[in-house]
């Protein structure tokens, strides 16, 4: 397996520092999110400036994911090659469901969230869509059609795909909570809720640690950071959240980690 030397990262100015960017502002992110836990869905209030209907917020949010990936890739010398393209299609495949279906599924009727959310997260995708296409299809060598002969990439897409399914499963529960036009919050059960309260999280976590494995970039990895900078102190904040909120919450219930944490 041939990573990305710095003498690639040197002649490719524009994806290095965007790399680094990433890099500071994941750290920053874990630090700020910390201690002031993202205002929108359960957690939300006001005071952070305009705001826009629920769904759209989610389409402004993630629609840059898939359409920064997919015109980086297809400006790339390698990313329509076969082995770029099915698993950059991977990619392209979780975010063009979670910016165009995700949101018309979601039970959200006359809720808000913050432009700045947005904007924020708009941000992010963007520059990550952008790093992780490009990484593929310029700095990525050793994704041909050998690298498939090879364990590591099978294992990210297994990973990957038992991932995709516990995201996708538990989402589909947190949905079938509410009855058309409800808006409150239940106990959730079945999957992996009996054992922890955001396995939505816990999905997504590893289907980017697989789809890093998958790829083998730099950007896939620190997309994982990105996404564990992120999503895990939201897991802690969504845990003692449903433990003040719901007498009843099941005491062995772990944060994210089953059996563990
Ligand atoms: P949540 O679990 O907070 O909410 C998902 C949806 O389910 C929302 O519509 C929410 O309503 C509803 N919901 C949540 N809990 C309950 C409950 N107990 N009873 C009834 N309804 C409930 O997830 P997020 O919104 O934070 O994330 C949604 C998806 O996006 C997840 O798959 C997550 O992995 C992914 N994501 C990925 C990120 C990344 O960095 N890659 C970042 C953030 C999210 P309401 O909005 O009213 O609270």
């Amino acid at each position: 397996m041939s990573l990305p030397t710095l003498e690639l990262y040197a002649s490719h100015p524009v994806y290095a520092v965007t790399m680094w960017a990433l890099l500071v502002c994941g750290a920053l992110a874990f630090l700020a999110l910390t201690f002031i836990t993202a205002p929108y869905g359960r957690h939300g209030r006001g005071g952070w400036g305009p705001t826009l209907p629920t769904r759209w917020t989610w389409v402004l949010m993630e629609a840059p994911a898939p359409i920064a990936f997919a015109i980086t890739l297809a400006t790339t010398p390698r990313g329509l090659e076969p082995v770029p393209l099915v698993l950059g299609g991977l990619y392209i495949a979780h975010y063009t469901w979670r910016s165009f279906v995700f949101p018309f599924l979601l039970k959200v009727d006359g809720k808000r969230e913050p432009v700045l959310i947005a904007a924020l997260s708009g941000l992010f995708n963007s520059a990550n869509g952008f790093v992780n296409a490009y990484a593929i299809g310029w700095l990525a060598p050793h994704l041909d059609a050998s690298w498939l002969h090879g364990p590591v990439a099978w294992l990210g897409i297994a990973l990957f795909a038992i991932g995709y399914r516990i995201n996708h499963q538990s989402d589909a529960i947190l949905r079938n909570l509410r009855r058309p036009g409800e808006t409150g919050y239940r106990i959730p059960e079945g999957g992996l809720y009996p054992w922890v309260s955001s396995p939505n999280y816990l999905g997504e976590l590893l289907e980017w640690t697989g789809f890093a494995l998958a790829v083998s970039t730099a950007a896939g990895w620190v997309f994982v950071y990105f996404t564990a900078a992120n999503l895990v102190p939201r897991a802690i904040a969504n845990h003692a959240w449903y433990r003040s909120t719901f007498e009843d919450y099941p005491p062995e219930r772990r944060v994210l980690l089953p059996g563990l944490w």
